[in-house]
């Protein structure tokens, strides 16, 4: 039960070392590796179980890996909260502090990675010509179960209408209700399944 056996790249594990991380959590020993394969998942996991470097460190070793011809968001990460974006913004820029993957808060930038309340990417697209998710290889849904209760449903079902078919899926939820239930049908392909 290491890092080393999840297929990481060095500088993903040089930077999992430096935040003293010794080994995988549960929910990471489970997602990663089933992650880097493309496979969509809906996980059962609460804050404290480490989800975030859960889905963080398989993006980035996806990006690591995928050259982009042009410009463009690649990986979106749905929050409830602008909180809750900054905290994932922190993990994945400490995750990434060994590779040269580009990303920021400014969707103007065209980073590689955005996180964001869903009001605040639909805005942005709103408003932006040039800003599109036409090249977006990963969606996540973080905290599926809050983002439902502060009524953000009719964002994510525009939001995933702009997405490529073709694309990798995952979905994080404290709960599994009915509503979390019909989201995983709404924005999931053959989901597997795992719980922290
Ligand atoms: P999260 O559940 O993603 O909110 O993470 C909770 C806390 O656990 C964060 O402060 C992480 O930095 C930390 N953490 C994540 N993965 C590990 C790990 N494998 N070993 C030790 N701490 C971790």
């Amino acid at each position: 039960n290491s890092f080393l056996e999840l297929n990481l790249s060095r500088p993903l594990l040089r930077a999992c070392e430096a935040l003293g991380y010794q080994k995988p959590t549960p929910i990471q020993a489970a997602c990663i590796p089933l992650a880097l394969t493309g496979r969509d998942i809906c996980g059962s996991a609460i804050t404290g179980s480490g989800k975030t470097a859960a889905f963080s460190l398989p993006v980035l070793e996806r990006l690591l890996f995928r050259p982009k011809r042009v410009p463009a968001i690649r990986v979106l990460i749905l929050t409830p909260t602008r909180e809750l974006a900054a905290q994932v913004h922190s993990m994945i820029e400490k995750l990434a502090q060994f590779t040269d993957i580009r990303w920021s808060h400014s969707l103007r930038s065209m980073p590689d990675i955005v996180v964001a309340t869903p009001g605040r990417v639909i805005d942005h697209l709103r408003n932006s010509l040039s800003v599109g998710l036409e090249d977006l290889a990963i969606l996540i849904l973080d905290e599926a179960d809050r983002l439902l209760e502060l009524g953000f449903i009719a964002e994510i079902q525009e939001l995933i209408h702009m997405c490529p078919k073709r694309r990798q899926t995952m979905l994080f939820s404290a709960t599994m209700t009915e509503e979390i239930n019909e989201l995983v049908t709404l924005s999931l392909n053959k989901p597997v399944r795992l719980e922290a």
